[in-house]
């Protein structure tokens, strides 16, 4: 399940090479090109999902182990202070590649980098709202 035209799946596979830190079957994972810290990384399924929302669910939990497994080594090998991990989906949400991976960065108490967001007000009513909203019109059904 590979699509031709995805650089992500070149690099998982191998077509093009990368700075791979883990490799297995069913995943690789590399330097970001563009790291936010040092020693940036991410989380490639071989195959290609376009998104979190194309992910069977057993690839879904292979991935959030790999990415503990990876946090554990990662910090333990570079002395990183914490962790982020950030998954992307959609061009609105940041995505710019668009095969599912994981980000996984180191943060260091020096890093000066901001991951994050800036909290909007929200009544009790709105949330509320919001709950009723999810509750009732989205279907969340098992694969
Ligand atoms: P996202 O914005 O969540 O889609 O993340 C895409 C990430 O892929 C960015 O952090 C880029 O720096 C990184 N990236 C893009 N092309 C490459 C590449 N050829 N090798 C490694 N990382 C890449
Ligand atoms: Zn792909």
């Amino acid at each position: 399940m590979r699509d031709d035209n995805c650089i992500f799946c070149k690099i998982a596979n191998g077509d093009i090479p990368s700075k791979t830190i883990y490799e297995d079957d069913e995943f690789r994972v590399i330097l970001d090109l563009g790291p936010a810290t040092k020693g940036h990384a991410l989380i490639l399924p071989k195959d290609h999902y376009a998104n979190l929302y194309e992910l069977p669910d057993v690839v879904a939990g292979k991935v959030l182990k790999l990415a503990k497994k990876m946090a554990i080594q990662m910090t333990k090998k570079l002395g990183c202070d914490g962790f982020n991990i950030v998954q992307n989906n959609g061009e609105v949400a940041g995505q710019t590649v668009f095969h599912f991976h994981m980000h996984l960065i180191p943060r260091y108490s020096d890093d000066n980098q901001q991951i994050g967001w800036k909290p909007i007000e929200s009544t009790q009513e709105e949330l509320e709202e919001i709950k009723n909203k999810i509750l009732g019109n989205v279907d969340i059904v098992e694969e």
